[in-house]
């Protein structure tokens, strides 16, 4: 048996919550079993807090992050459909090729990597869009994106919010920010195994969903009513020990309390950004956009990205991410997210890179 007691400071997965792990090996039970529905249902109720919403269809989608963002635009998105979306990194634009297979009439409003978008720009981008789509929070650059803003002017258009790195790390609010849908995925600030993708729609979004959505499986009227109390029918075998384990580390997660994790992920980000600094490395993403759960730091001149990654990883155990599309070889993305989000990693992690980087 190969044991591992890696600390994953990528950018996702992070350390599952022991509870998660303790979930997964739960006694297999059936998927139509009461005690697996009840175990569903308090799932989707323990999500409906997480999320900070009343909505009735709130449920974990069986398939990981993008499986939430592939369900979101098939089940809202027919053909001829006008989507604003807006790009400041990979997870933007997988959003329009993703809008662009369902059909869609995209445009496209691209910011800069590193910084956030503009709001103004994207709700002016067109003057009745039917799906207007961001991302909260830009794993591929550490930048966090001003929902609330976009969702307060969206007007008739329905708001689409990718909450994969920002659910349980930052604060997201959708109820009381306007956002009609939004997916996430286990990985990350969540704390447990890649998935499941979280995923919530509003009752304005759930009338002018597509009714016969071009994917058979993320179909969501099909997948029925999640709603407490409703009768399961099978449409596919539900991931059961994936849903135990995500309803375990939800109960981990409320039981500390989401103020407090939000808490513990600033201390941890703030911490890493300023040893960061100390260390003379410079941060890439814009100041005042910065996400306390993936740091975005520029490599020195002269320093080999893989090797130093590599000797994190073989000495250490520590994982780091690198950067993606213009940014590969340029950025380290250090992810602090879920149970990954604590004091001693972020302590090991900068003690670590100063002592490879020799300062
Ligand atoms: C990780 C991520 C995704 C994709 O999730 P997968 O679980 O890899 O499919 C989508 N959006 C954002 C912002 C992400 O960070």
């Amino acid at each position: 048996m190969v044991v591992s007691d890696r600390v994953l400071m990528g950018p996702g997965p992070c350390n599952p919550y022991p509870e998660a792990t303790e979930g997964l090996t739960r006694p297999m039970l059936g998927h139509l079993d009461p005690e697996f529905i009840q175990i569903l249902d308090e799932t989707c109720d323990r999500l409906r807090t997480v999320w900070a919403t009343g909505n009735a269809v709130t449920l974990p989608v069986s398939g990981t992050g993008s499986a939430g963002m592939e369900a979101a635009f098939v089940n809202t998105v027919g053909p001829g459909d006008t989507v604003t979306v807006g790009v400041n990194g990979l997870f933007g634009e997988r959003m329009c090729d993703v809008a662009d297979r369902c059909g869609a009439e995209v445009i496209r409003v691209d910011g800069t990597w590193g910084q956030p978008l503009d709001p103004s720009a994207l709700l002016s981008a067109h003057p009745s869009p039917k799906v207007i789509a961001l991302v909260h929070a830009e794993t591929s650059t550490g930048v966090r994106n001003d929902v609330a803003a976009v969702a307060a002017g969206k007007g008739d258009a329905l708001l689409l919010a990718d909450c994969v790195t920002s659910l349980g790390g930052i604060p997201v609010a959708i109820d009381e920010w306007g956002v009609d849908i939004a997916y996430s995925g286990t990985q990350k600030c969540l704390g447990v195994s890649p998935g499941l993708a979280p995923l919530t729609i509003g009752a304005r979004a759930w009338e002018r969903r597509i009714a016969r959505p071009q994917s058979w499986y993320l179909d969501l009227g099909m997948i029925g009513d999640y709603t407490a109390g409703a009768t399961r029918k099978y449409h596919h075998t539900a991931p059961i020990a994936m849903i135990a384990s995500l309803h375990a580390a939800l109960g981990a997660l409320l039981e500390e309390g989401l103020e407090a994790s939000w808490a513990r992920h600033a201390q941890c980000g703030a911490l890493l950004q300023e040893g960061l600094e100390k260390l003379g490395l410079e941060l890439w993403a814009t100041e005042g956009s910065r996400l306390p759960q993936l740091t975005t730091v520029v490599i020195p001149e002269g320093v080999d990205d893989g090797a130093i990654r590599r000797t994190l990883l073989q000495r250490y155990g520590i994982e780091i991410g690198g950067g993606v599309g213009p940014w590969a070889g340029k950025l380290w993305r250090i992810g602090c997210m879920g149970h990954t989000a604590r004091i001693r990693n972020v302590t090991l992690l900068l003690a670590a890179l100063g002592e490879l980087l020799g300062r």
